[in-house]
């Protein structure tokens, strides 16, 4: 076995993933990790939850594939239970992030188009943010990285900076506007949330326009801020939402979140998918909604949040050659290095047996199951510390 006849895109750790339990994950050499990376956010329950497991396994014997051309009751399940706990009417379901994303902006393009207004085709992504990998998801994001030798530009993508208040305005008017697309809180592109007061401002603007918001919550979401979508924070609401990550509890599954309104040019006929809304997907979805949407799973995230950005300030003022800021919202934590974050992470790893993710602007990021107990949090902080130090050695000389 070997990664030969994989194709190169990723740069992967020399770890063979063998099992996981809970925030812990063995390799096939027997050695015990603390997880903090979980699937980048996708195991918010942590890796082979017992009720989870079930749910797979009770599917699994009585239907796994079946054509979105029938009713499939899974579906209409997760679906009401999406909406009674959103702003949202309708859901269509993906089986990843960025189809979830796609589904989003041809949504929003189609609203305008089936109401009288087919010149609004133009969609503002913000800098920093990341959708995934479709073409419509990294024209979305805009960032050169992703899209650099994939050919020309989709027409009428833009790009907007955080804080450029008079052009985020003028985007807004401009009468070819047919949404702004937001992650309340930036994943990939090194957790920065949007302040909740912006969020207000462009929902108010936006109404003032007639322009759509898309959020893109694949990694926010799912209870990952506390809430069990981010946009809460705010006391505001998109028009439609991108989900997915924890929503299958590390099954492929994604969904497209909207208002009646947002989705009334998404008729028969007009977008679909052949695994979107699987069974398999949907019961673990379900299962998976029902537990992270808990008071228990909730505060839980609350309070393991509060414990850790108060020891990772700490580290941060025992550490500041190593440590530049600690960021984030709830348990999507980022904290900044001063030197090489993809150094400290093999460090971590190879030291400290600690997984975390990495994240734009030099940013390593903690994003631990949803249940993380308190004493896996003390741990998780014993094994930070002990990487600053090998860090701050390493570093120095
Ligand atoms: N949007 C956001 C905010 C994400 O973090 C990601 C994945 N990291 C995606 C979209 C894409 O999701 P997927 O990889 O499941 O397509």
């Amino acid at each position: 076995m070997s990664t030969n006849h994989l194709m190169g895109v990723y740069n992967r750790a020399p770890l063979e993933v063998e099992r996981g339990r809970g925030a812990r994950l063995w390799s096939t050499d027997g050695t015990e990790y603390l997880d903090c990376v979980a699937g980048i956010s996708t195991n918010g329950l942590g890796h082979a939850h017992p009720e989870l497991v079930q749910a797979v396994k009770d599917q699994a014997e009585k239907l796994w594939h079946v054509s979105n051309i029938f009713r499939i009751p899974g579906q209409e399940a997760l679906a009401d239970a999406l909406c009674e706990s959103s702003f949202a009417d309708v859901v269509f379901f993906t089986n990843s992030g960025t189809e979830a994303v796609e589904c989003a902006l041809k949504t929003a393009r189609k609203y305008h188009s089936a109401n009288g207004a087919p010149e609004r085709i133009d969609i503002y992504g913000f800098d920093g943010s990341f959708h995934g990998r479709t073409y419509g998801a990294i024209n979305a994001a805009a960032n050169p990285s992703y899209t650099e030798g994939f050919g020309p530009a989709m027409q009428g993508f833009h790009q907007l900076k955080w804080g450029d208040h008079d052009a985020i305005k003028a985007a807004i008017a401009n009468p070819t506007t047919a949404a702004i697309i937001v992650e309340p809180v930036q994943g990939e592109g090194g957790c920065r949330a949007m302040p909740e007061q912006c969020l207000r401002g462009l929902r108010e603007l936006c109404d003032e326009h007639g322009v759509l918001i898309i959020f893109d919550e694949v990694q926010c979401g799912m209870g990952r801020t506390g809430k069990l979508w981010a946009h809460e924070w705010a006391g505001m609401s998109p028009d439609i939402m991108a989900v997915a990550k924890a929503l299958g509890g590390g099954f492929p599954i994604g969904a497209c979140l909207a208002t009646a309104r947002a989705a009334s040019g998404m008729t028969v006929g007009v977008h679909g998918s052949t695994f979107g809304g699987n069974p398999l997907a949907m019961a673990v979805g379900l299962k998976a909604l029902s537990l992270i949407n808990t008071p228990e799973t909730l505060n839980n995230v609350n309070e393991i949040a509060g414990y850790l950005k108060q020891q990772l300030a700490g580290l941060q003022s025992r550490f500041p050659d190593v440590i530049v800021d600690v960021r984030g919202k709830g348990l999507l934590i980022g904290v900044k290095l001063v030197p090489n974050n993809r150094e400290f992470m093999a460090l971590a790893r190879d030291t400290q047996q600690l997984l975390i993710a990495g994240g734009g602007d030099n940013c390593v990021r903690l994003l631990p199951p949803l249940n993380l107990t308190l004493d896996e949090a003390r741990e998780l902080i014993v094994r930070f510390e002990a990487a600053c130090e090998v860090a701050r050695e390493k570093w120095a000389a």
